[in-house]
C-alpha cells in the first residue's frame, strides 16, 4: 500500500493548521526541480550532484526525474544510494582519500572515475585497479579568497605536485583529468577562472592533455535573501576554459552541492520562550540542523510566522537566537533582526535549508528530530 503524503501550499499554511511542536522541515520539489534545470541548461559540461549536501531520496528522486544523471559520491554509503536509485548513474568517487576497501567497494559497483591528491592514495588504485580503464581526476588547490569557507585547507595537491602526479596517471595508461574546489558559498566567479588559468599550467608542465576538468561545487545558493546569477558565473567559466585551453580544451564537468539544493529547502523552528531581555529560544539550534549557521558565521534569513499563519510585520529589533539544548554554544550567530512584536509559539521560517542541514543534524540533548512535509512553494 502507498501513503501519500499531504502537499501543503506553503509553510504558512501547514503550521497555522497543524502547530507542529518539532522542527519541521518543507520540501518544494518544484523548486528542486527549477534549479535542477538551471544547471543542465546553463552549465557548460556535464553535471554532476554532489550527493553528501542532501542525501534524502526524494531529493536524489527529484533531480533524477529532472534529468540529472552524474553524482559526485564520497562514501559507499552514498554508492549504493545511488546504485538503488539510479542503476545506470555515471558515479566520479571524488573524495580524495579513500580506504582500500572503500575502493574495491566502488570498483565492484562499476564505478571507473576517482580523484587522488596524493602519490600515496594514487599507488592504492595501482594496486586494485587490475586491467581496468579507470578515469583519474588530480586534485589541486590555490590559495583562493573569496569562499565561505576554504576547502584547500583539507584537500588538493600543490600545483607542481598535480603536475607530477598527472604525468604518473598518464603514464599508467589510464585517462588524466584535473579537479579542484574552489570553497563553498563562493560568491565571485573569479575563483573558478583562477582555478582554470591554473590548470592549463598543470596540464602544460606535466605535457598531458587533459580529458576532463572538473570545477567542483562551491556555487553560491540564495541564504541571506540575496540572489545569485548562476549564468554568469557558467559563462565566465566557459570563457575561461576557451581562453585558458583554446579550442581543443578538456571538456568540462561540475558538482554543485548546495546550490543545486538549498532553496528547494525551508525550515521552520518555534519559538519556545521570549525572555524578559530579548533573548528568543528556539526549538532547533546549532546541534540540529542549522549546524552550519556558526561554521559560516551568519544566520539564514528568515521570516517570522505567527501561529495563525500570519507573517509578524512592524517594527524590529535585534535578538539573541539560542537554540534548545542546556549549553551556551548553542547560539545563532550575531544578533538578526526580529519583529517586536515576536512572541512564543511562533515560528522563524529560515530559507536555503535545504544542504547540510538535515543531513548532519546530531540527536545531542535528546533535540534534532525532524518532520518534513511537501508544500507546493516556499
Ligand atoms: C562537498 C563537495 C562538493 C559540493 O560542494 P558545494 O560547495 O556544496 O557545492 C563538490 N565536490 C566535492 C569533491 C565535494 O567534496
Amino acid at each position: 500500500m502507498t501513503t501519500i503524503a499531504p502537499i501543503w501550499r506553503t509553510p504558512e499554511h501547514c503550521l497555522s493548521s497543524e502547530r507542529p511542536d518539532a522542527p519541521s522541515l518543507f520540501f518544494a520539489p518544484s523548486e528542486l526541480t527549477r534549479t535542477a534545470r538551471r544547471f543542465l541548461a546553463g552549465f557548460p559540461g556535464l553535471v554532476t550532484y554532489a550527493v553528501k549536501a542532501n542525501a534524502e531520496p526524494a531529493v536524489v528522486m527529484g533531480l533524477i526525474a529532472a534529468g540529472v544523471r552524474a553524482f559526485d559520491v564520497a562514501s559507499p554509503a552514498e554508492i549504493a544510494l545511488i546504485r538503488r536509485l539510479e542503476p545506470a548513474a555515471a558515479l566520479h568517487y571524488h573524495n580524495p582519500v579513500k580506504s582500500r576497501g572503500e575502493i574495491a567497494f566502488a570498483l565492484a559497483e562499476g564505478v571507473r572515475v576517482f580523484a587522488v591528491d596524493s602519490f600515496a592514495e594514487l599507488a592504492k588504485l595501482e594496486a586494485a585497479a587490475g586491467g581496468r580503464e579507470i578515469e583519474v581526476s588530480v586534485r589541486f588547490r590555490l590559495p583562493v579568497a573569496g569562499a565561505a569557507y576554504d576547502f584547500g585547507s583539507k584537500f588538493g595537491a600543490d600545483p607542481a605536485q598535480a603536475a607530477d602526479l598527472l604525468r604518473r596517471v598518464a603514464a599508467l595508461g589510464w585517462r588524466a583529468s584535473l579537479t579542484f574546489h574552489p570553497g563553498t558559498q563562493c560568491e565571485r566567479a573569479e575563483a573558478w577562472v583562477a582555478y582554470i588559468r591554473e590548470a592549463a599550467l598543470i596540464a602544460t608542465a606535466a605535457g598531458v592533455t587533459l580529458h576532463r576538468l572538473n570545477v567542483g561545487g562551491g556555487f553560491p545558493a540564495t541564504l541571506y535573501g540575496e540572489a545569485f546569477d548562476l549564468e554568469a558565473i557558467f559563462a565566465a567559466i566557459g570563457a575561461a576554459r576557451d581562453a585558458a585551453f583554446g579550442v581543443d580544451g578538456p571538456r568540462l564537468v561540475c558538482e554543485p552541492g548546495r546550490a543545486m539544493v538549498a532553496s528547494c529547502m525551508a525550515l521552520a523552528a518555534k519559538v519556545k520562550l521570549v525572555r524578559e531581555d530579548g533573548a528568543v529560544f528556539l526549538n532547533d539550534g546549532v546541534y540540529g540542523a542549522l549546524d552550519e549557521f556558526p561554521v559560516l558565521a551568519r544566520t539564514h534569513a528568515f521570516r517570522v510566522v505567527a501561529p495563525d499563519g500570519r507573517a509578524r510585520a512592524g517594527a524590529t529589533r535585534p535578538a539573541v537566537l539560542f537554540g534548545p539544548t542546556c549549553d551556551s554554544l548553542d547560539r545563532l550567530p550575531g544578533e538578526p533582526v526580529v519583529p517586536v512584536e515576536i512572541a512564543e509559539d511562533d515560528y522563524l521560517v529560515f530559507e536555503g535549508m535545504g544542504a547540510y542541514g538535515s543531513v548532519t543534524a546530531t540527536g545531542f540533548n535528546g533535540y534534532g528530530s525532524l518532520r518534513t512535509e511537501t508544500v507546493a512553494r516556499l
